[in-house]
C-alpha cells in the first residue's frame, strides 16, 4: 500500500471544475492585478477568521514583512520567538533589520513556553511572534498577558493554524497582526504562494493594503518603503473555491488524527502530539516523537509511507544566525525535538485502511 504525506490528486479530484470555472473568469477579465477576487476572498476570510480586516499578499513570509513593517519594527529592535519552527519566522525579523530573540518550546505541544518569555525581554524588545506549529495554537491567553505587561506587539505565525481556535478565539485574530501562507502544502493551499494578514486594528489594516503596494498612496506617492506583494488574482479565484471545503477538510483532519490517537497508545517508544486543553488543533500535521527516529523514517519510507521531519535543525544552529552567538545546548527541548520528531500522514482524504497500515508499519519497526 501507497500512503503519500499528502495527497494532492485526492484533495484536488472534488474542486477542479469549479477551480476552472472560477479561473475562466479572471481570464475573461484580465484582471489579473488585484482583480474581484482578491477582495471578495478577503470579505470570505475575514468573515471566516472573525476577523475585522484580511489583507491578501504575496506568500505567509512577505505576510510576516509586512506585519513587521505594520508595526514600526526594524533596526536595532528585538522580537521574541522560537527556534523551532520554520525559517521564515526568524529570517523575516532579520529580514527587516531586527534581531531575532529565540525562547525554547514545550516538549509536549512544541509550542512557545510562556514561562520563558520574560526572561528573554530587554529594552530593545518591541515584539513577540508566537507560531502556532503544526496546526495547534500557542498559548495566547499567557502570551497576551505578557505583551500587555511589558506594552509588546503580538503577531500570530498561523502559516500552519488557518481556523484553529485557541479560547474559542480563531487563530491569527488575538494579537495585533496574523499572518497566513496559502503555500500548496498548507491546509488552505493555492496553485503557487499566497499570503495574508488578518487584524481587527483599522489603522494596521490601512497601512498594511498600503505596505503591499510600495506603501503608496495615493498613487506614485508614498508615505513608507513598502514591498511589491499582492495576492494575485488567479491564486485568490482558486483559493475562492476551495476555502467552501476548508471546514469540513480541516474536520476529516480532526477525525484523522483522533484515530491515531484512540490506536497508537500503547506503543512505548512513540509519544503522540499533546493538544492543550483550551487548544483546537487543525492538525497541519500529526508529529510524533519518536525513539530511533532515522531509523523509523527509513523504514516507513522503504515501505511507500510518506513522513517528513519538521525540523531538523533548529534556528539558533543555523549557519545564517551565528551571528545571534547561540551555542549548542541553549534551547535543549527544540534540540532534542529536532532530533526525535517525525511528521505521519493526516491529510483530510486519507482512508481508514491507509492509517491502519502506517500504525501496523510503526509497530513492526519496534517489534
Ligand atoms: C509556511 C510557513 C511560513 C511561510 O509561508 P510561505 O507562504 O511559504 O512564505 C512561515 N511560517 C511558518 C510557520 C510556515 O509554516
Amino acid at each position: 500500500m501507497k500512503v503519500p504525506l499528502l495527497d494532492l490528486n485526492a484533495q484536488y479530484a472534488p474542486v477542479m471544475d469549479d477551480i476552472r470555472s472560477e479561473m475562466e473568469k479572471v481570464f475573461a477579465s484580465h484582471a489579473y492585478k488585484l482583480g474581484p477576487q482578491v477582495k471578495e476572498f478577503e470579505e470570505e476570510m475575514q468573515k471566516f477568521c472573525e476577523v475585522k480586516h484580511a489583507v491578501g499578499c504575496a506568500s505567509g513570509t512577505d505576510a510576516l514583512v509586512l506585519a513587521l513593517l505594520a508595526l514600526s519594527i526594524g533596526d536595532g529592535d528585538e522580537v521574541i520567538t522560537t527556534p523551532f519552527t520554520f525559517f521564515a519566522t526568524a529570517g523575516t525579523i532579520h529580514r527587516v533589520g531586527a534581531r531575532p530573540v529565540f525562547v525554547d518550546v514545550k516538549s509536549d505541544t512544541f509550542n512557545i513556553d510562556p514561562d520563558k518569555i520574560e526572561v528573554a525581554i530587554t529594552p530593545k524588545t518591541k515584539a513577540i511572534i508566537a507560531v502556532h506549529l503544526f496546526g495547534q495554537p500557542a498559548e495566547m491567553d499567557k502570551i497576551m498577558a505578557i505583551a500587555k505587561k511589558h506594552n509588546l506587539k503580538v503577531i500570530e505565525d498561523n502559516a500552519q493554524g488557518i481556523g484553529a481556535k485557541f479560547d474559542g478565539k480563531t487563530a491569527g485574530t488575538i494579537g495585533d497582526i496574523g499572518t497566513l501562507s496559502f503555500f500548496p502544502s498548507k491546509n488552505l493551499g493555492a496553485m503557487g504562494d499566497g499570503g495574508m494578514c488578518l487584524t481587527n486594528d483599522a489603522e494596521l489594516a490601512d497601512r498594511l493594503f498600503q505596505l503591499r503596494e510600495h506603501g503608496e498612496n495615493p498613487q506614485y506617492y508614498h508615505k513608507w518603503v513598502g514591498l511589491n506583494s499582492r495576492l494575485d488574482t488567479i491564486q485568490a479565484a482558486v483559493l475562492l473555491v476551495k476555502l467552501r471545503y476548508l471546514p469540513a477538510w480541516s474536520e476529516a483532519r480532526r477525525k484523522n488524527a483522533a484515530y491515531y490517537f484512540q490506536n497508537m497508545q500503547n506503543i512505548p517508544q512513540i509519544k503522540l502530539p499533546v493538544v492543550h486543553k483550551k487548544a483546537e488543533s487543525i492538525f497541519n500535521q500529526f508529529t510524533l516523537v519518536a525513539e530511533k527516529r532515522d531509523e523509523l523514517l527509513k523504514y516507513l519510507r522503504s515501505n511507500d509511507i510518506g513522513c517528513a521531519i519538521y525540523y531538523p535543525l533548529p534556528l539558533h544552529q543555523q549557519e545564517c544566525f551565528s551571528y545571534l552567538n547561540y551555542k549548542k545546548s541553549d534551547f535543549p527541548i527544540s534540540e532534542q525535538l529536532a532530533e526525535s520528531v517525525i511528521s505521519i500522514p493526516v491529510f483530510s482524504e486519507i482512508t481508514k485502511e491507509q492509517q491502519d497500515y502506517v500504525i501496523e508499519e510503526i509497530r513492526n519497526f519496534y517489534k
